[in-house]
């Protein structure tokens, strides 16, 4: 029954019980954390400061992720946070992991979505949907050294993503495949050496033919083709993938023949998630460096600059509409922990995050005049990077369409 037809029961202390029901567990504001995930957030914040603050400038002029720094990553156990302990990894939950990456976005959005598709892409496939041998191979490793890639996009299927044209042929006797075309766009893969690739085994049985690979970089016909030259995050790696013949074990395809589609919707959801999560640490971020600035250092016609209420009105504005974001974004997270659908809170949450970062970390350079515009800081930074949030892991029309589509069913009689 549609929500408007539904008959508006009269408030009762008497609660209505649902065999998921949560409705027991005493409310607490939606941005209290665990004591683990407070410790997360603690570690990670103190880790983003020393050590990767000194180096984000040089690595956005690079270009370039310090291979240091990636190694660095593993040793804090950020790069296996719900990988089980018995694998290696931290054994936390999602929302530990959503917290850590925007706490590193707050400090360099690149080294956070580097983190980002490891944890919430490529980990989790293998977690969901990998068999007991793929878990034993990969896990401990994408938990201690090996970062990996999610390969779902290329030159001619970005939104209608299930257009992909990479082709996978069974090999005779039926060892395993070999996959054919190319992928574009491809986070992490100058990093990585795990690449979860999809292809399609059947193109006749359209989306329902295609199909999740593991591949190793080593792979005979693996090769990046080329690294694109971007506006923003420019210090994460994303590249063009050549797959020529690659052959692929049986024992490397993850989960089910056919699956694919649905495993890649699954993960992108929550994803998502992640992509908010990172766009609200940005959005922090630019609004602290600038607040910092005008409360602290700059002067104009005798006073501090953050004391104009022209200023003061544009600041609280921006961090009322950061704390929005982050609700939303947390929201999302423990819908999805209570195993409540999320898809929608997700949706929002990416596009509203985005939308917020945008704004902020462009306002922020203008409350820095000058100072906000030169690349000796991080205020323009910020802003470049602000803009993929609203492209990758679906656009923003995308979010709206998954939104749009998700109340026009709950408003349909
Ligand atoms: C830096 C970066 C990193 C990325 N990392 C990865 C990765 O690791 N793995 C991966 O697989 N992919 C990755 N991507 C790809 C990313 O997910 C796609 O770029 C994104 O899905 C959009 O696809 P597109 O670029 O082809 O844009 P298009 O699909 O061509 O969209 C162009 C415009 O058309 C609009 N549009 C398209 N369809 C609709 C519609 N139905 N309704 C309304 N508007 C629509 C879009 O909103 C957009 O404004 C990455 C992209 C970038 C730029």
């Amino acid at each position: 029954m549609a929500l408007h037809q539904q008959q508006i029961r009269p408030l009762s202390a008497t609660a209505r019980r649902r065999s998921d029901d949560i409705s027991d567990i005493p409310p607490t504001p939606i941005t209290h954390l665990s004591e683990t995930e407070a410790a997360m957030q603690e570690a990670v914040a103190k880790f983003a400061g020393d050590v990767i603050l000194p180096r984000v400038r040089d690595m956005d002029e690079a270009e370039q992720m310090d291979p240091a720094l990636v190694t660095q990553l593993f040793e804090q156990g950020l790069m296996g946070i719900e990988i089980p302990e018995e694998y290696g990894g931290a054994g936390m939950n999602f929302t530990a992991a959503i917290v850590g990456i925007e706490e590193l976005a707050r400090v360099d959005p690149s080294v956070s979505v580097l983190v980002d598709v490891h944890n919430t892409l490529v980990n989790t496939a293998v977690l969901k949907w990998g068999s007991a041998d793929l878990k034993r191979r990969f896990l401990p490793r994408l938990a201690t050294n090996t970062v990996g890639s999610f390969c779902l996009s290329e030159p001619g299927s970005g939104s209608d993503a299930f257009a992909l044209g990479t082709r996978a042929t069974e090999l005779p006797g039926g060892g395993g495949y070999r996959l054919t075309g190319g992928k574009m766009w491809i986070t992490n893969s100058v990093e990585a050496d795990f690449f979860i690739v999809f292809a399609n085994v059947d193109p006749s049985r359209g989306h329902r033919g295609i199909t999740a690979f593991v591949v190793e970089k080593g792979a005979q016909g693996f090769s990046i083709a080329k690294k694109e030259k971007k506006l923003g995050i420019r210090a994460s790696s994303t590249c063009v993938i050549n797959l020529d013949d690659v052959e692929v074990p049986r024992e490397n395809l993850l989960g089910e023949v056919g699956q694919g589609y649905k495993y890649a919707i699954g993960l992108l959801n929550e994803g998502r998630i992640g992509i908010a999560a990172q766009m609200t640490g940005l959005a922090l971020g630019a609004w602290e460096n600038a607040a910092r600035y005008v409360w602290n250092d700059r002067r104009q016609f005798g006073r501090l600059v953050g004391e104009f209420q022209g200023m003061q009105h544009q600041i609280a504005q921006s961090y009322t509409e950061i704390a929005a974001a982050r609700a939303l974004v947390y929201n999302a997270a423990r819908r999805k922990e209570a195993g409540e659908d999320f898809v929608r809170d997700a949706a929002m949450a990416k596009l509203f995050a985005s939308q917020v970062a945008g704004r902020v970390s462009g306002l922020a350079i203008e409350w820095m005049g000058g100072m906000g515009f030169v690349r000796e800081g991080l205020a323009e930074k910020f802003w470049r990077d602000s803009k993929i949030g609203a492209i990758y892991e679906g656009t923003s029309n995308i979010q709206l369409n998954t939104i749009a589509k998700s109340l026009q069913k709950d408003y349909t009689a």
